[in-house]
């Protein structure tokens, strides 16, 4: 893996996907300020200068884009895993997001192209909070998490620990798809049993109980009419 290191950038998503097309191996892209972060759907990620883990990792993985819908649930495994190894109580919110507390701690936004040769490209970002104030909570206007703990590491220790995780997870979900990690995601499940409204652009598509996700990576909920399958798409959940 090339390891490259800016101070300041737009996005190192937007970065890595623009550069696609050339790329010979993998890279991983840290930036130690992010001014223009995206989440789903162009969505903002706000960061404070100091107060953020941003990086990107661009890998080429042998199947069709359509094969990938699992692999930001099998993402957010390694690295919910690798925090709570390093000491951290963290969970899994469907599809992207993992929480501290309840609150979101870090967000994984994963972008893909098919690559000239077959297979596809992906680049998967992710912003992990460490240290964050007041102001940004406010401008984001809803509380999220930090790991203050985090932010006393090395940050090239931090970073080494969680590239150590998400080399063999995409090494694994080459050959094995999302299958081997369904039962980790659904042990990290944040909202296990919990009942959840689905939302799609601020509409309640569906209302039901979190029972977790299928071999896919769609969420399964249990609702008044039945077992429904939900793709993550555009889709966001929130406690009902
Ligand atoms: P939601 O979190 O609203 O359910 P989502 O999981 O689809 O939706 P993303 O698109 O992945 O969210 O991330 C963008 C959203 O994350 C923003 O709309 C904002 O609410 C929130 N956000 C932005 N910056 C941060 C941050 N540094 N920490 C935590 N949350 C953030």
């Amino acid at each position: 893996v090339d390891i490259e290191v800016v101070a300041e950038t737009g996005s190192t998503n937007a970065d890595l996907m623009a550069r696609l097309p050339q790329l010979q191996c993998p890279v991983l892209r840290i930036a130690v300020h992010q001014t223009a972060g995206r989440g789903r759907a162009g969505r903002p990620w706000l960061t404070v200068p100091g107060g953020m883990l941003t990086f990107s990792l661009a890998w080429h993985l042998p199947q069709a884009p359509q094969h990938l819908l699992g692999l930001p649930l099998a993402i957010g495994v390694a690295l919910a895993e690798t925090l709570n190894t390093l000491g951290l109580s963290v969970q899994l919110k469907w599809p992207n997001d993992i929480l501290r507390d309840g609150k979101k701690l870090a967000g994984i936004l994963l972008e893909s192209t098919a690559a000239q040769n077959g297979g596809t490209w992906i680049v998967a970002g992710i912003g992990l909070n460490l240290q964050v104030s007041d102001a940004l909570e406010a401008e984001i206007g809803r509380t999220i998490a930090d790991a203050p703990w985090l932010a006393r590491m090395d940050r090239n220790a931090l970073v080494a620990s969680l590239l150590n995780a998400l080399a063999p997870t995409l090494e694994q979900f080459a050959t094995q798809g999302f299958s081997s990690f369904l039962p980790r995601w659904n042990a990290l499940h944040a909202h296990a049993g919990q009942t959840v409204n689905i939302l799609d652009h601020g509409q309640v598509l569906h209302t039901g109980v979190a029972l977790g996700v299928d071999l896919h990576g769609c969420l399964v909920l249990q609702t008044t009419q039945g077992q429904v399958n939900v793709m993550a798409g555009d889709v966001s959940l929130r406690p009902a």
